[in-house]
């Protein structure tokens, strides 16, 4: 289980995979009204509607009668494009089948999670191992009813594994994978959507993508991502070393020594007059994109640099923490808990 992503999180996550998005009016705080519980995995849907980018978008926003907005955390345009529609939990999974739940926490399947044996309107009526998805998923509706168009497919497995890389970065005791992202026909009996995609080539997609990671190429220059923009530009030798060293998770039996605190306090110093001082240079429209990669790269070697040499050499740095087993997550939540949302 970990907590939902914050709006910092997936604006980052988007920059870090470079995949283009747009940012709705409200969609920081927009939620339903149950809010998140825990975030157990992602969910694809397609919306079943073949009207423009900018109805369906509305449509998300605002819901239907009977069901009130919003209906998916994202919604994928025609084009490839992101819109970020809810930061907060959002009424696109409803009921679904516990059984799912617990493959989906546990990653415990292999091609397909276990065929899911309820409707929305079984879950509603109280059926014993039904339970809600809208608090545990975040989810994307594409927006097409038959035929997807290429640039929404090539987006989907790389959105899908933005959000999963994400979640695992903020989960410290367990590792995510592809496992963690299904389609709202594998949750809930008798929905077609995504339709036209295999659930199974989709995770595999989406794993590769999380096994190559995100690399430099995927980089789009923003105001948003100015600091992310800077990682690619230190030697990745210099960035292991460094994140080994400063962000190994503590014990309490072995704590950060007291240089460390040090290395790590003058690091956030020059991190800090390094953001400032490129927020500066970012409003010089003197200043070429070339000449910015230039200054910055300069300036993020040098905080390096001097971090290092702050090193104590004698000091023992503590290995990597191995990687966590795959009991993740432990046992499903108890069924029948509640709640509204299922659109098509
Ligand atoms: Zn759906």
């Amino acid at each position: 289980m970990v907590q939902a992503l914050t709006p910092k999180e997936i604006l980052e996550a988007l920059a870090v995979w470079g995949i283009p998005n747009v940012q709705e009016s409200g969609w920081r705080t927009r939620s339903n009204a149950q809010g998140w519980r825990d975030v157990t995995g992602f969910m694809v849907h397609h919306t079943g509607n073949e009207v423009s980018d900018a109805v369906e978008v509305k449509g998300i926003i605002k819901g239907r009668p009977g069901l009130s907005g919003p209906l998916a955390n994202f919604g994928l345009d025609d084009q490839g494009v992101v819109h970020l529609v809810a930061a907060g939990a959002a009424n696109h999974a409803g009921g679904g089948d516990v059984r799912v739940l617990q493959a989906v926490q546990l990653e415990s399947y292999d091609a397909f999670p276990p065929a899911p044996r309820f409707t929305h309107e079984e879950f509603l009526a109280g059926a014993p191992g039904s339970v809600i998805g809208n608090p545990r998923f975040m989810g994307v509706e594409t927006f097409y009813n038959t035929n997807l168009t290429d640039k929404a497919r090539q987006t989907m497995p790389r959105l899908a594994a933005a959000m999963i890389w994400a979640l695992d970065r903020k989960d410290t005791d367990n590792a995510w994978t592809a496992r963690s992202v299904i389609g709202h026909k594998e949750w809930q009996r008798g929905k077609p959507d995504p339709r036209n995609v295999d659930m199974s080539v989709l995770r595999k997609e989406i794993q590769q993508l999380l096994t190559a990671g995100p690399t430099a190429a995927h980089l789009i220059a923003t105001d948003q991502n100015i600091e992310v923009l800077l990682m690619p530009n230190i030697p990745k030798a210099n960035l292991d070393q460094i994140r080994v060293a400063v962000w190994t998770q503590p014990s309490a039996s072995t704590p950060h020594s007291p240089s460390m605190w040090r290395i790590m306090t003058q690091m956030a110093a020059q991190v800090a007059s390094l953001q400032s001082a490129v927020t500066e240079l970012a409003k010089n429209p003197a200043v070429t994109a070339d000449e910015l990669m230039v200054i910055t790269k300069k300036a993020a070697e040098d905080a390096v640099a001097n971090a290092l040499e702050a090193m104590p050499a004698d000091e023992e740095i503590p290995a990597p923490p191995p990687p966590a087993p795959k009991g993740r997550r432990g046992a499903a939540a108890p069924p029948a808990d509640g709640g509204q949302g299922n659109p098509p």
